[in-house]
């Protein structure tokens, strides 16, 4: 029985449910009358449930397909104006101890090299991305007890915050390892972590137990509900996805915004990583697993936060040659973190190095309530303009800095209130004098 509020996998993500949503969605999405009503709704910024928001995703009218996609741009723009936050992974170690069958990195696979960083390791890889500019990294390792404990996570992410290179930091670690217990979560909370993620890989048990045969992951409610624990150990601030791909789509989209309601109705706090339309103050991100065509498309469909000149082997950012045989997927775009500001800024986003909204501690409800209000574009804006004007002045080929200073001179405009407009100009100015770290 479907129970959005409950803290068992099996009642708020139910099986049940998800087939009659789908059900109804076939049968609803030829209702115009019905499909008018729920894009009035989205339009005002109220979010959809996960059965309205079937009903759209069923729809194959191309005309009303656009519709919704532009959309969901308006509601981006409504929400975080034009700013688009840069993060890169950073592979710590890829044993693991799961048999997650999609995976390179599953035990049995004796093909791959394994690769653990130490933390003088960690400290080369964190300088080499600072010296591209980067701000944020999002963590991954696997799942093994013995040579990835949550020691060594703990270790590592204090290791990533102390490296100072020319004078520049990382400011905000989010963590991507495997699903773990309430004492733990708040270990992580305690060492200063951002986000912490993790994917659901597929909400359909019946596959989830195929694809994941063996090792802890294989326990789908362990797995499901470690959101809960995270929220319980404090982690405010999560982020869930789906390997699209394992299921079909149709099903894991309810299932993720079934998750969304279920975080919602538990703790009052939402997840980063759901569809713009149905959960409209989401962050969205975008890898480089998807080629940069396919980036640019979805920037115009609601993407929030993507990630630029990423490797996904332990040790990529410092080992060039070789790279790829610890790699735990492809690359489609390649291109370096200059290049992808750039292009950012040809295609008229902010490219943005923001963390402000963490460092301040406006995390969890805090972040929740200004950003339902529709007020947290009052901080991304001049955020992104003073976060990509350090960029520009510490990283930027001649180009890109050219490209930078035109947007961010055109942008000005685009900050609605006069003192925070004539704020800004101010830590501009200083951060062209040398000064660094301003936000709002
Ligand atoms: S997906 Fe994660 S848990 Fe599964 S084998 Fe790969 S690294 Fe391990
Ligand atoms: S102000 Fe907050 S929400 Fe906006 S980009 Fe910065 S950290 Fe993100």
């Amino acid at each position: 029985m479907y129970n959005p509020s409950s803290p068992y996998a099996q009642e708020f993500i139910d099986h049940q449910e998800i087939l009659q949503s789908l059900q109804e969605a076939s049968r609803e999405s030829r209702n115009p009358a019905r499909v008018a009503a729920i894009l009035e709704k989205a339009a005002l910024l109220k979010g959809l449930t996960h059965r309205e928001a079937a009903i759209l995703m069923d729809c194959d009218d191309p005309a009303l397909e656009e519709k919704i996609y532009a959309l969901a741009a308006s509601i981006k723009q409504r929400f975080y104006g034009n700013r688009i936050v840069l993060f890169a992974p950073l592979y710590l170690s890829n044993y693991c101890v799961n048999g997650c069958v999609y995976c390179p990195y599953h035990y049995k696979n004796r093909t791959i090299p394994r690769r653990k960083l130490s933390q003088e390791e960690i400290a080369a890889e964190v300088r080499a991305l600072i010296r591209t500019g980067h701000k944020r990294l999002a963590i991954e390792a696997g799942e093994d007890p013995v040579n990835n404990p949550l020691e060594y996570i703990l270790e590592s992410i204090k290791t990533i915050y102390s490296v100072n290179e020319g004078g520049n930091s990382i400011r905000r670690v989010n963590v991507n390892i495997a699903a773990t217990d309430v004492e733990s979560y708040r270990k992580l909370k305690a060492a200063g972590i951002g986000t912490y993620i993790l994917f659901q890989e597929t909400y359909n048990r019946e596959q989830y137990l195929k694809l994941h045969p063996t090792g802890p992951k294989s326990n789908y409610e362990w797995h499901t509900e470690a959101m809960d624990r995270a929220q319980e150990g404090g982690c405010d601030d999560v982020g869930i996805g789906v390997l699209f791909g394992l299921s079909g789509y149709r099903y894991e989209l309810v299932g993720l915004l079934m998750h969304a309601e279920h975080l919602e109705a538990r703790f009052g706090v939402g997840p980063h990583t759901v569809l713009r339309v149905a959960v409209p103050y989401t962050g969205m991100i975008i890898s480089t697993r998807e080629s940069a065509r396919m980036r640019e498309q979805l920037l115009h469909c609601g993407i929030s936060q993507i990630s630029g000149g990423s490797r996904t082997s332990v040790g990529g950012y410092t080992t060039v040659e070789r790279h790829d045989e610890t790699a735990q997927f492809d690359i489609a775009d390649t291109r370096p973190l200059d290049s992808v500001v750039r292009w950012l800024l040809e295609n008229d986003h902010i490219p943005s190095f923001c963390t402000a909204c963490y460092r301040e501690g406006r995390t969890g409800d805090r972040f929740m309530s200004l950003c339902k209000s529709g007020k947290i574009g009052l901080c991304c804006t001049p955020n992104a303009l003073m976060t990509l004007k350090e960029y520009l002045m510490d990283y930027a080929s001649p180009e890109t800095r050219a490209a930078g200073e035109a947007l961010i001179e055109k942008s000005l405009a685009d900050i609605p209130l006069e003192r925070t407009r004539e704020i800004t100009v101010r830590h501009l100015k200083e951060i062209e004098e040398g000064a660094r770290d301003f936000r709002f």
